[in-house]
């Protein structure tokens, strides 16, 4: 029997202990498929202070430790407990200074970044270190995940030259890439002679953590095959970094995430009025009308397609095109039901847009949500017409619901959706590519069409409903990079 791997995943985040973004997801939901196909899978996480000790069983591991910050000492602790209902171990590092503090990232108060993130993370980085001494515990690869942790695996090499340790270096969210003032290199402890121009410690005149994690990795990889291509082609795209992606795309991979089948199921989901699945399609039509009455648009408007969106109210999310077509798209025999909050000028014309089309359009400016779930179960499209999208979520869970997408061709929508052909029995959305308003317009038009024919369209639901979008493929991926870093490190393979 092959020895079994053993990875640690460091983050900032996870579910469901921390979470602000995606991150927290693939941290909280990669573990348990990677234990069942026998991986040692361990994460550590800081211990915020809005973590609940009591609930999730958290205890001191009986190990401090003193970090070197520049001229100073920080003192820190590693506590431990288990993922909830598994046997996957989880640790914190405790430490009052950096992580004693009401938010995760940003103060509730002010609504602002804490401005001394860049120590707290340089901090949590060291601490990793310590924390895996003290247990005696050595990964055969570390999994570290954004800009945060993307000082590990230089630390560690320019510390251990000679550990035969693989990195994995996962990319969430490019927009965040930690870039601080040279100063930053007295608490890491690291020499200005190693941030000389282009090299992996300066960024314009700066350190870019993510640029470290990048250049250190031995494999890096982002949330979806086409958007690890898209990052490395232009600024828009790549966040100042597609240069620095472009020169180690040998060894840049995308996986895309998966989603939690426990949480989105029309089967079990109770968060809907009514189950099914695809055998039975029943329970569909009834979370419609039940959807429609909620919403208030007319609930007997059965066979008029509705068309949904639930999204941060953003520019990245395509709004941009989609207002100056709106009307258009309701001139068509259609409903469409928005749930968002975010860009103030984008709520207001929503709001505007019910106003004046209230048997047609109904705009929720709010998040929640189990509306989001009865959304899902009953509408018949789901719109995302992403300016970019690093892997995107509602796509995958509309198709679990027999919802079927309307896409623009971009990152992990690219990759999970598959233009429709009704004749060939193909596909299992519709996809637009030019971003523009009438690129996005002709496939809501295409969807339109394509939802007149009953028969035709039930099959593509079939075919939406029948994908496999759960943690275990995405898994099997993570494997292989692990292997792949591990190899690269102790063969040069
Ligand atoms: P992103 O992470 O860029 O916002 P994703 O599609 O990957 O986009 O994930 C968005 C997640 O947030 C989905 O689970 C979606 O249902 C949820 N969401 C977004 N806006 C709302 C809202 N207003 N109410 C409820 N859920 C929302």
């Amino acid at each position: 029997m092959r020895e079994q791997m053993k990875v640690l995943l460091v983050a900032a985040e996870a579910y469901p202990f921390a979470k602000v973004g995606g991150l927290a997801d693939v941290a909280g939901s990669l573990p348990k498929p990677l234990y069942d196909r026998g991986v040692d899978i361990r994460v550590m996480i800081p211990l915020y202070d809005k973590i609940d000790r009591e609930k999730f069983g958290i205890e001191y591991c009986g190990v401090d430790f003193d970090i070197e910050m520049g001229d100073e000492v920080v003192k820190g602790q590693l506590l431990a407990a288990k993922f909830p209902d598994s046997e996957i171990p989880i640790y914190f590092i405790e430490c009052k200074k950096y992580f004693g503090r009401p938010g995760i990232y940003t103060d509730p108060e002010t609504g602002e970044a804490y401005p001394d993130d860049g120590e707290r993370f340089v901090f949590f980085s060291k601490a990793i270190i310590e924390g895996i001494h003290a247990l005696g515990w050595t990964p055969d690869v570390f999994h570290a995940n954004d800009y945060q942790t993307g000082l590990v695996p230089a630390l560690i090499k320019i510390k251990y030259p000679d550990a035969q340790i693989g990195f994995l270096y996962s990319i969430h969210n490019l927009a965040y890439q930690g870039r601080f003032e040279f100063e930053i290199l007295d608490i890491i402890g690291i020499g200005k002679e190693l941030a000389y121009p282009m090299a992996p410690f300066e960024f314009f005149n700066k350190v870019n953590f993510m640029k470290v994690g990048i250049s250190f990795a031995d494999i890096v990889n982002t949330v979806s095959p086409t958007y690890a291509k898209e990052i490395q082609t232009t600024e828009e795209y790549g966040y100042g970094l597609e240069g620095v992606l472009r020169s180690v795309s040998d060894r840049l991979f995308g996986v895309i995430n998966g989603i939690d089948s426990s949480v989105w199921n029309p089967e079990s989901d109770k968060n809907i009025p009514y189950n099914y699945n695809a055998d039975d399609l029943s329970g569909k039509r009834m979370c419609k009308a039940a959807l429609l009455k909620e919403v208030g648009l007319p609930s007997d408007a059965l066979d008029i397609p509705l068309i949904a969106m639930i999204s941060r109210l953003a520019d990245q999310k395509g709004f941009d095109i989609l207002l100056p077509v709106m009307e258009d798209i309701l001139k068509d025999k259609v409903m469409f039901l928005l749930l968002g909050t975010g860009n103030k000028k984008y709520e207001a014309a929503f709001e505007k847009l019910a106003l004046k089309y209230p048997k047609k359009l109904a705009a929720v400016i709010d998040f929640k949500g189990p509306l989001a779930h009865r959304i899902e179960a009953g509408a018949d499209m789901f719109l995302m017409p992403s300016r970019y999208e690093p892997c995107g979520l509602n796509q995958m869970y509309s198709m679990a619901y027999g919802t079927v997408p309307v896409v623009r061709k971009t990152g992990g929508l690219a990759d999970t959706v598959k233009p429709a052909n009704l004749e060939k029995d193909t596909g299992n959305g519709f996809v637009f590519e030019e971003y523009s308003g009438k690129a996005l317009l002709g496939a809501v038009r295409r969807a339109v069409e394509a939802f007149k024919d009953g028969r035709a369209w039930r099959k593509l639901q079939g075919r939406c409903m029948s994908e496999d979008f759960t943690w275990g493929a995405s898994a099997d991926k993570y494997i292989e990079l692990y292997r792949q870093a591990l190899a690269l490190r102790r063969y040069g393979i």
